[in-house]
């Protein structure tokens, strides 16, 4: 059994997701955030996937700083990039899969990823046809992503829960696009457990340090943003804003976990203030004594 799939079961587990970001300077400041935020233990930590041009490398580069920074530093954990499949041939995949294999890497989150009119049309179409490569190829563990709140391009409920059924039997664990409401999340674990689906699936939790921006994601993924919520984050700024965006958090991966839910994956987008607050809050991931 690969890196994730072992730590799933015995407790909760809490990862944190990263993405790559543009620049020189920015790549340096965000691995600092990983090295940071690798003092309070996470299970996993993983890294999101740009399908077009230059971001498909900077993916690259910066599992090999993480993998590199956490094997060497104080915290050894699984880094798990996302790798989306539109616009790839499957010899694309093989080499990216047999380059991740070689810094470490023993897990991949399988993604569809979204269409892409500016890349050529490429070898897959669904999240499923790239796992198949995955587990042909690799003894990875393999994620897939949920959307609690229904894949926007799904026709109907029915349809989406069953699909994500027989993909998370494909795979070993599924992670939630991030939401707002705890009952978005039990009401698709009810759904999935009515199919027979019991694979584990952890759920992405937000804390909302850009409320423009996450409210963009959210708009496009058709998730719910409470209003109120967003209104009082509006209105502040600086650090009153972090404390509405941990507090909301925090108050969410509490629900989560009352709900039993297997593991917590936090959003970081790089700002490593919020996580550490919202595992403040909960009293989780405190750094060893003396680290
Ligand atoms: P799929 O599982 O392929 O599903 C997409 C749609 O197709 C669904 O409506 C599904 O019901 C339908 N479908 C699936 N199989 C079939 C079939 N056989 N026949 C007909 N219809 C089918 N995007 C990025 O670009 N980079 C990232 O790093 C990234 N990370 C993410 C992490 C998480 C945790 C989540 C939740 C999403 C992430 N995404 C990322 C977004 C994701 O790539 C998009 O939302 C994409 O549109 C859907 O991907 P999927 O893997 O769920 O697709």
């Amino acid at each position: 059994m690969s890196g994730i799939p072992k730590r799933l079961g015995a407790k909760p587990t809490f990862s944190f997701e990263y993405f790559p970001p543009k620049g020189d300077a920015a790549r340096q400041r965000a691995l600092k955030t990983a090295i940071r935020l690798s003092a309070r233990r996470p299970d996993f930590v993983s890294v999101t996937y740009g399908a077009g041009g230059t971001d498909r490398s900077r993916t690259r580069e910066m599992v090999a700083d993480v993998c590199a920074s956490h094997v060497t530093g104080r915290h050894r954990c699984p880094v798990m990039p996302h790798l989306t499949c539109v616009g790839h041939t499957r010899s694309e995949i093989s080499e990216l899969l047999e380059g991740y294999a070689a810094f470490g890497v023993s897990d991949v989150l399988a993604l569809a990823g979204d269409p892409r009119p500016d890349l050529p049309p490429g070898d897959f179409r669904y999240a499923m046809d790239l796992i198949e490569q995955v587990r042909e190829e690799t003894d990875f563990g393999v994620g897939v992503a949920a959307f609690p709140e229904v894949h926007p391009r799904s026709p109907d409920r029915a349809t989406d829960r069953r699909r994500l059924a027989e993909k998370l039997e494909m795979a070993d664990f599924g992670i939630t696009q991030f939401f707002f409401d705890a009952d978005h999340y039990g009401r698709m674990v009810d759904e999935l457990a009515g199919l027979g689906c019991e694979v584990p699936v952890l759920a992405g939790v937000i804390p909302v340090t850009n409320p423009a921006s996450v409210k963009r994601f959210a708009d496009m993924n058709g998730t719910d943003t409470p209003s109120g919520l967003w209104q009082r984050l509006e209105d502040a700024d600086g650090s009153e804003r972090l404390r509405i965006a941990v507090d909301a958090a925090a108050g969410l991966v509490q629900e989560l976990l009352d709900l039993g839910t297997p593991g917590i994956h936090l959003y970081t987008l790089n700002v490593p203030e919020a996580i550490e607050g919202v595992l403040d809050a909960l009293g989780i991931g405190a750094p060893r004594a003396g680290a």
